[in-house]
């Protein structure tokens, strides 16, 4: 019953940036420092990092997060992580170092007693046919392991291609098409049989209304983090309120 009282707390897209110094940075180590350390749980939904080439490079760029995840997990709050677009490539040591539990996605889990269907998202944004093509082959093992075997400056170099060509894809693809499709989104929810899902991905933070047969539902989307906008989610008894961390 005490660990009803304390409350779970979500987030995703903070898309840190493998430089330093970064406000952005900074911000996540006083939210793991501060209020995730009376959490029932952490919930991070994706997009945590902006790039992750591999554990070998990742856990370097982001020694600081690493330990401080670390530091967290050992004061006995459990800290859970789906994979984003951005670091799929998040890997067994990085779950090891840090005592932080790797997620599927989509998962249902009883968040303060509810039933919810957690996801990072793009796994709904199912009109965005050249994106799901892609989703597919990278998260084949075999994939990641020739990547892998590949130098760091090669990775890199694949990497930066890579965000600068979707970018490019983004601003040249129709609004509707860059959000979650609605029927992938209602087969997800009555599958699990819940009436809430929590996603990110999309960058359109908000509640949205889900007609479901198993009634009226609800698809929470979580806020990106940006310039002073960091916000997460926390539900306690209480509800859901939209936090920031300062
Ligand atoms: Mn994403």
């Amino acid at each position: 019953m005490a660990d009803d009282a304390r409350p779970t707390l979500l987030l995703s897209d903070l898309h840190l940036p493998p430089e330093e110094p970064s406000a952005l940075r900074e911000r996540f180590r006083r939210f793991l420092m501060g209020p995730a350390r009376d959490a029932a749980a952490v919930y991070i939904l994706g997009d945590l990092f902006e790039t992750w080439i591999g554990d070998d490079v990742g856990l370097q760029q982001y020694a600081p997060e690493v330990g401080a995840l670390a530091a967290l997990t050992a004061r006995g709050v459990p800290v859970y992580f789906q994979h984003g677009n951005r670091d799929f490539m998040v890997g067994r040591d990085f779950f090891a170092l840090t005592g932080v539990h790797a997620l599927p996605d989509p998962y249902l889990v009883r968040v303060q007693d509810r039933p919810t269907l957690l996801s990072h998202g793009d796994v709904w944004c199912t009109d965005d046919r050249a994106y799901q093509r892609w989703r597919r082959f990278s998260r084949v093992g075999l994939f990641q392991r020739v990547f892998l075997m590949l130098s760091r400056a090669r990775r890199m170099r694949i990497a930066g291609g890579l965000r600068s060509g979707s970018d490019v894809a983004k601003r040249n693809k129709p609004e509707n098409i860059m959000d979650v499709n609605p029927r992938a989104v209602r087969g997800a929810m009555a599958d699990a049989g819940t009436l809430h899902a929590i996603h990110g991905h999309t960058h359109r933070p908000g509640d949205y209304p889900v007609e479901l047969p198993l009634g009226p539902a609800t698809r929470t989307v979580l806020p990106d983090w940006r310039d002073e906008i960091c916000d997460y989610l926390r539900i306690d008894s209480q509800g859901v309120t939209r936090c920031r961390v300062d």
